[in-house]
């Protein structure tokens, strides 16, 4: 069976000063130790990215953004590329963020360009799915779900073929930021789905290596439980990720 590599992935969102971003990069890089066996990842802001790439060069960790443009170049004032996060040291970007479908109308239609572009430049998508409460309750988890993956992963449907350096992020909505984490049997139904929904559309291979991130109120008191489950490949986290301490030990998981 393949073995995935967990990874510990801190999205800092619109937060932190730039000394305070670049302090927080030197306090993880110090304190994670060897994570030879947790990839880790931070996304800070888009005006901290290059001083953080230098905080954390003699590091192992990963530097993503938040969002980007799915154009190379051209008229899209306040926008930026996928190219330009490259320059800036990136090697992966989140997308599809729930925040971004909420509260700035991105579609799935929109995160599918963006995961096209993306893996056009070789920059990893990490790529966000989630239902909201009224969803959950209306039981529509499952096709909310499978109408997300099939709309913001039409790109590789239409190529048949998912890198399998993809990676994908199951995010209840109503977990996010709110301190309610879904039950960890909650999480691995969906994430179960989520690999199954990978096998039906592309192939056995592909979904045993594509890594399913969950994100939703992950503090360093639920995440071992949560990585217990087989098919939860490591952590998207918000709040826990802005202070070292925390996200420390979230790297450091197997040692609680
Ligand atoms: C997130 O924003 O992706 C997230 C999961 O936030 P939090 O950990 O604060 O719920």
């Amino acid at each position: 069976m393949f073995e995935r590599t967990p990874m510990i992935a801190g999205n800092w969102k619109m937060n932190l000063s730039l000394d305070e971003a670049v302090a927080l990069a030197q306090t993880i890089g110090s304190g994670i130790g060897d994570t030879s066996k947790v990839e880790v990842l931070v996304a800070p802001p888009f005006t901290h990215l290059a001083a953080v790439r230098g905080a954390i060069d003699e590091s192992r960790i990963f530097l993503a953004a938040q969002n980007m443009h799915w154009e190379m170049s051209g008229a899209y004032t306040g926008e930026i590329s996928g190219r330009m996060l490259q320059q800036s040291g990136c090697t992966h970007v989140i997308l599809g963020h729930s925040e971004r479908r909420t509260l700035f109308g991105e579609t799935s239609e929109v995160v599918n360009l963006k995961v096209k572009a993306a893996s056009f430049l070789g920059l990893i998508p990490i790529v966000c799915v989630g239902e909201t409460l009224e969803e959950r309750e209306a039981e529509r988890t499952f096709d909310v779900i499978k109408e997300q993956l099939d709309l913001s992963l039409d790109n590789f449907k239409a190529d048949q073929m998912m890198p399998t350096t993809t990676i994908l992020a199951y995010e209840p909505v109503w977990a996010i930021g709110t301190g309610k984490t879904a039950s960890p049997e909650q999480a691995e139904e969906v994430h179960q789905f989520i690999r199954q929904w990978i096998e039906n559309t592309f192939n056995t291979g592909t979904a045993s290596q594509v890594r399913i991130l969950y994100g939703g109120s992950v503090k360093p008191d639920n995440v071992k439980t949560l990585m217990t489950e087989p098919d939860i490949d490591g952590a998207l986290v918000g709040g826990a990720s802005l202070k070292g301490d925390s996200f420390v030990s979230l790297v450091r998981y197997r040692e609680a």
